[in-house]
């Protein structure tokens, strides 16, 4: 590889709003034939907003937001952010919390004013054993219209549902078209519900989709597709993410990432519009082109 060629990439890619960290990103750029995306805070904005507020029979609208809101305030995630600020704007205080664990891809646990509060998916409260036949219906439909539905429970027992929704990237669908027009097969990579992710991966047009992965098992759903035979780019961004992109053949990380995901990528995508995935590998394979 001449120097030269590899420097020109380099700053074409700065130009195009790519960071490229390593010699090799390049090289695994160009032999890349299947894309991987996740879903949350990559395809879409990862900005949440609670959109519905449904509180179980007996609960007001105000103890459902004061509950959820409290539990959710030890969280970091987006679904979490986005129920404080719900809570928030409605009650002019929220509790102090206690004994807070994070449920990694499935939601969260606390102490709220000496009640248990569990906030989360409908698979965490499958999981506890937690049964919720009142609001089946709505969870349905709340995945159906590709939002994810917040279920609560104060000491074991349903408080209500809170629909939360995320914005899919304007940029997503056309990033897909461009993937797959030079002949890559696009993934959608989530830990959300198989329905949601269907809703969302016919939107913006993939061709596959891997849904209700646990963020531990992101990383296997990448090397299942290198098993065979597949290079796996793998775009990302969030915590969970870091061990999937450092299996990934190549790692692409938002650069709004965490921390974790930045260190586990090849390539820094600065702008946050997607058309730089297409535009980073299309890029990689002129420079090494130009090498040979
Ligand atoms: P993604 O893979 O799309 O980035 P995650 O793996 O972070 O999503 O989360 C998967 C699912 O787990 C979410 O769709 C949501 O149902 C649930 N979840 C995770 N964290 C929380 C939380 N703090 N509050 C409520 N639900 C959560
Ligand atoms: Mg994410």
């Amino acid at each position: 590889a001449t120097p030269t060629a590899l420097m020109a990439g380099v700053g074409r890619g700065a130009q195009l709003g790519i960071l490229i960290k390593g010699p090799d990103a390049l090289e695994a750029s160009r032999r890349v034939d299947t894309v991987v995306l996740d879903k949350t805070g990559t395809v879409t904005t990862g900005r949440m907003t609670v959109t519905g507020c449904h509180p179980a029979p007996g609960r007001s609208r105000r103890d459902l937001l004061w509950f959820a809101g409290a539990a959710e305030s030890g969280s970091e995630h987006a679904i979490a952010a986005a129920v404080v600020t719900a809570a928030r704007a409605e009650l002019p205080e929220l509790p102090e919390i206690s004994a807070f664990t994070a449920l990694p891809g499935l939601g969260a646990e606390a102490t709220v004013d000496g009640y248990a509060v569990l906030v989360g998916s409908p698979r965490l409260f499958g999981e506890r054993g937690i049964m919720v036949p009142e609001f089946d219906d709505l969870v349905d439909e709340t995945h159906a219209a590709g939002a994810v539905p917040v279920l609560v429970a104060v000491d074991g027992e349903a408080a209500g549902l809170l629909e939360v929704r995320d914005v899919v990237k304007p940029s997503a669908a056309a990033a897909v078209a461009a993937l797959r027009a030079q002949g890559l097969r696009t993934v959608l990579l989530t830990g959300d519900h198989e329905v949601a992710a269907r809703t969302v991966a016919a939107e913006i047009g993939v061709d596959d989709v891997r849904a209700e992965v646990l963020p531990a098992d992101k990383a296997r759903e990448i090397e299942a597709l290198q098993a065979t035979g597949a290079r796996v780019a793998m775009v990302g961004d969030g915590i969970n993410d870091g061990p999937a992109l450092a299996t990934a053949d190549l790692g692409m990380v938002m650069a709004h990432g965490s921390d974790i995901a930045l260190r586990s990528a090849d390539l820094v995508l600065v702008r946050d519009d997607l058309r730089v995935v297409p535009d980073a590998i299309r890029l990689a394979d002129r420079t090494l082109r130009i090498i040979r």
